[in-house]
């Protein structure tokens, strides 16, 4: 098949084209290098069955291909908070367009939304039923909301137009190929440990979210992009950390003499995440394979290959 992937030079991006590639499928990756970077597909460029474009998708394009894997969109706070009308833009222009190219040329779309349309939830474990408890002006609504509306545009061309769709809510998701400036707690910790800096925890670090490598998250895509079943489905690992008991995880991990300072809490940060994934196991026969500890030394591994650090 010949297959899109908006936002395949990011962290999720690159990892999906390494699997569609393998599997032998022709991969356009469309990019604008926001926070993509040209290392993380560098291994194709060369190769007869990848094509890169840089293209921003708020701008429309026309292409030919069976699916569209539309994951473009900063995913980390600090990035998405940088330009938040962009991100808007990103998330409803782009997704407007990625969808009406998926209408014409009748390519399967799946949509890679988040575990954010859940806000900061009142009900834990979060099921696909629950409707969220987002704050529509707040920090985080450029994205929150964003793929809120994302997801309606995504459920209106599949009635209105009928086109196929497929909508994943991703949980916080962590690997190789974090950008050392990523700005999201995994890759900030690392760093901060590697670099012998002090390990910022915001707040007092009771705050929980469920991490979830990034090779379990692609097979979770790829089952869902090749079911039956629309969605929205919750991808994610059901396993719940404190930030404070993953700072203490890196710290152990890569020097144990490292401080745990603590820093000013976001606002609307969520108080807990936690997925329930009892659609993943029973309509995509998906589950989790990486716990945690494994996938943070496997990340490790990969941050002092790129920071060039020998083991403290
Ligand atoms: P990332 O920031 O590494 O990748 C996003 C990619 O999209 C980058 O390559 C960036 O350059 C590109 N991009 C951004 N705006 C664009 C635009 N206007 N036009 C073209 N390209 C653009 O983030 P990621 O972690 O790989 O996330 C990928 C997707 O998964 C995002 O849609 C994100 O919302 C979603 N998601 C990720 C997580 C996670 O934990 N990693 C959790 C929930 C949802
Ligand atoms: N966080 C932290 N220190 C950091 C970066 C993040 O304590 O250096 C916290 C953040 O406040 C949040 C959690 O870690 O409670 C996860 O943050 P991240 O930005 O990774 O993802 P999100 O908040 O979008 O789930």
């Amino acid at each position: 098949m010949r297959i899109l992937v908006t936002g395949g030079a990011g962290f999720l991006g690159s990892h999906l084209i390494d699997r569609l590639m393998t599997a032998g499928h022709e991969v356009i990756c469309l990019d604008n290098f926001y926070t993509g970077n040209k290392r993380n597909i560098q291994q194709w460029l060369d190769n007869h069955n990848f094509e890169l474009i840089r293209h921003d998708i708020t701008e429309p394009i026309r292409l030919e291909v069976d699916q569209i894997y539309h994951l473009a969109c900063p995913a980390s706070p600090v990035h998405y908070q940088y330009n938040p009308v962009k991100t808007v833009k990103t998330n409803v222009m782009g997704t407007l367009n990625m969808l009406g190219l998926a209408k014409r040329v009748k390519a399967r779309f799946f949509l890679a939304s988040t575990s954010e349309v859940y806000g900061d939830p009142d009900v834990h474990p979060q099921s696909e039923e629950y409707r969220g408890n987002v704050n529509p002006i707040g920090l985080r609504a450029c994205y929150d909301e964003g793929k809120r509306i994302a997801e309606t545009l995504a459920f209106d061309y599949y009635r209105q137009n009928k086109v196929d769709i497929r909508v994943v809510r991703i949980f916080n998701t962590y690997g190789p190929r974090m950008l050392e400036n990523d700005g999201r707690v995994v890759s900030n910790f690392i760093v901060q440990a590697l670099q012998g800096k002090p390990l910022t925890v915001y707040g007092d670090g009771s705050q929980t979210r469920s991490f979830c490598y990034a090779s379990d998250l692609i097979e979770g895509f790829i089952r869902l992009m090749n079911s039956d079943y629309v969605g929205p489905v919750n991808i994610g690992n059901p396993g719940e950390y404190t930030i404070l008991q993953l700072a203490e995880a890196v710290r152990d991990m890569i020097n144990p003499n490292a401080e745990i300072i603590h820093e000013p809490l976001p606002s609307d940060d969520p108080r807990r995440r936690r997925p329930d994934i009892t659609k993943a196991k029973t309509l995509l026969d998906w589950e989790p394979t990486v716990p945690l500890a494994e996938g943070l030394k496997l990340t490790v591994e990969d941050f002092r290959k790129r920071m060039g650090n020998a083991p403290i």
